[in-house]
């Protein structure tokens, strides 16, 4: 899959981006199976090594939008409820997951396996823009393509399953306000969150 304008976030990594209120981000899914940690955080200040006081929430867009998974034309929210990023386009099957944490590297030493992780993937590409994001005060991030399954009737629980996006699906993504975004091509590759393949990832900016 090529794309003049494109840019990669190489298997396991991430990347941060600048966009300007009313740009849009298209993120593809261009292998199918990957799933990419998002979050925004706002930037009406000149960048210079900030620790970001607004950024965009899953716990008050699940409650602006009363989903618990954006659909077209439904806009995201900060932990201050005004308005980051609108999701514009989705040809993906719509399924995405807004309740679980990046993967972190507390969870991988639990597990037995040094790794890398979205968390670090998220503090690692906002300190390259100038944005300070703390261990362990990562935002819960919008999990693109990360299809969980809801038990809502018996056990509660919820349960990673295998993704259900095809290869070259896209979302697309529009600034609300000056922000930046943040990417992590998720680097699990011991559970199914990601097919047990972990593939780079294309987005490129629209005007
Ligand atoms: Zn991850």
């Amino acid at each position: 899959m090529a794309l003049a304008s494109s840019r990669t976030i190489p298997a396991k990594h991430g990347t941060a981006i600048q966009l300007a209120a009313h740009q849009s981000i298209k993120i593809y899914n261009t292998y199918g199976n990957q799933v990419v940690d998002t979050w925004a955080f706002t930037t009406d200040k000149a960048l210079a090594t900030q620790k970001p006081s607004s950024y965009m929430s899953m716990s008050q867009t699940r409650s602006a939008i009363r989903k618990i998974c954006p659909r077209i034309n439904d806009t995201l929210v900060t932990n201050h409820c005004q308005p980051i990023l609108t999701l514009l386009e989705d040809n993906s099957g719509g399924i995405h997951d807004t309740l679980f944490p990046a993967c972190n590297p507390q969870r991988y030493a639990h597990l037995g396996i040094p790794h890398r992780s979205c968390a670090e993937n998220c503090r690692e590409a906002a300190a390259v823009v100038g944005i300070e994001v703390l261990q362990g005060e990562v935002p819960d991030p919008l999990n693109l393509f990360m299809n969980v399954d809801v038990d809502w009737k018996d056990t509660l629980g919820i349960e990673l399953r295998h993704p259900v996006s095809g290869p070259g699906s896209y979302v697309i993504l529009r600034a609300e306000v000056d922000c930046v975004v943040v990417m992590s091509a998720c680097p699990n590759d011991i559970t199914l969150v990601n097919g047990m393949n972990c593939r780079d990832v294309l987005f490129e900016i629209i005007a």
